[in-house]
């Protein structure tokens, strides 16, 4: 006997990860050097060398029972002091180390707070395009997933189609900003306006309408910063993760920020400890929070990532493909030849270029192209995606 949901969501894989898996099994029969994986979004810079230098210094200085052993559930106070003294700085706001939780990565941060969340007939709101795991999670807690159709070519929000879906079940909308797949950042202009509509219909409904905002690519931008949600709208949840800002995907760490100033927020923040619990989290890695602990302000160097993207969105131009500009994260989204996605997937496969059908995140007809690759695999992949187009 096991469970017929969890049995279907372990043969269900993901579709990136299934690519990710071919694109491995294909560079064991042709050499790496000749599959041009752009499917998943794994970093392809290194975490910043002090990163290994102060768990160098850990272990060095730290007696070898404080580094392993289980923190508080909520995580270090020195972690949550040195992570909220950094978004002070940043931001001009005034956090307290009590308004954060240090989790394990968005994944699992976002579970807690959507079990959190549900409630009988409730709704949870996402936009498309939209991160796939969104759905599982959110299901999963009890809610009904429900999604805005996107704003198509700039990728904003279609807050038109956003209101017209809300109803007294909406407990919550994510957004996800610099978002995967568009690479858009959501202007001030764009969440003023968003924060307007759910404040309007919260005091209708007689109920807050959070926003969730995924974060794992806030310091992931090309020039102006995204900005920071919860000084624009104060019912704000925040999932944290350093995966990609600090390239630690393999290390799940993370916070949520639940602002004090937020409705209910202690009930909230106990209510999301709840689903913390639900999620097997005892407390996030202790080596690791006192990484972070030292390393706060630490910021990823966009060098290679900005040089890949002017390539490769160059490149692609060039040859006929179509986009918007994408102002933050690692990701190109780009219109698929033939309005196809799946189809051109195929071809794309059929000559070792894997790239992910707009489909999966709920935008059918583009395709993500994901440029967290070497500079090297962009130069040889271009004249495949220039035949490609023809
Ligand atoms: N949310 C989005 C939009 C993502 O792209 C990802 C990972 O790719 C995640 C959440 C999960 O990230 P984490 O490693 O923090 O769990």
């Amino acid at each position: 006997m096991y469970n017929q949901k969890t049995y279907e969501l372990g043969t269900n894989r993901s579709v990136i990860r299934e690519l990710a898996e071919y694109g491995k099994q294909r560079a064991a029969i042709v050499g790496p050097e000749n599959v041009f994986d752009f499917s998943i979004g794994n970093p392809s810079i290194p975490a910043p060398a002090r990163i290994n230098d102060t768990i160098r210094e850990i272990l060095l200085d730290t007696d070898s029972l404080a580094i392993h052993s289980y923190t508080s559930a909520t995580g270090n106070l020195d972690t949550r002091q040195a992570i909220a003294d950094d978004l002070n700085d940043r931001f001009g706001t005034s956090i307290t180390p009590q308004e954060l939780t240090i989790g394990c990565g968005t994944s699992q941060e976002l579970v807690a707070v959507f079990t959190a969340l549900s409630v009988e007939n409730s709704e949870i709101l996402t936009i498309a395009p939209y991160f796939p795991e969104y759905q599982v999670y959110v299901e999963h807690a009890g809610s009904k997933f429900k999604v805005v159709p996107a704003d198509i070519p700039g990728f904003q929000i279609n807050l038109e189609a956003l209101e017209s879906m809300l109803n007294p079940n909406t407990v919550a909308v994510i957004i996800n900003s610099p978002n995967n797949p568009s690479g858009a950042v959501y202007s001030a202009q764009t969440l003023e306006h968003l924060a307007c509509i759910l404040t309007r219909k919260a005091a209708e409904y007689g109920h807050p309408i959070y926003i969730v905002a995924d974060e794992p690519y806030r310091e992931l931008v090309y020039g102006k910063p995204a900005p920071f949600i919860p000084t624009i709208y104060r019912d704000t949840i925040v999932c944290y993760s350093y995966s990609k800002s600090l390239s630690l995907p393999g290390e799940r760490i993370g916070y949520i920020y639940i602002p004090r100033q937020a409705t209910d927020s202690e009930a909230l923040a106990a209510a999301i400890s709840g689903g913390t619990r639900l999620t097997g989290h005892i407390c996030a890695p202790s080596l690791l929070q006192q990484v972070i602990a030292r390393c706060a302000t630490l910021r990823p160097d966009m060098t290679a990532y900005a040089q890949n993207r002017k390539a490769l969105s160059e490149g692609l131009r060039a040859a006929g493909y179509e986009m918007a500009e994408p102002d933050g994260a690692f990701y190109l989204f780009v219109k698929a030849p033939g309005g196809d996605a799946m189809a051109f997937c195929e071809k794309a496969m059929a000559k070792d270029v894997l790239v992910v059908p707009g489909d999966i995140f709920g935008c059918p007809g583009y395709l993500r192209v994901c440029y967290c690759v070497s500079y090297d695999t962009i130069l040889k992949a271009l004249p495949i995606f220039r035949e490609l187009n023809k």
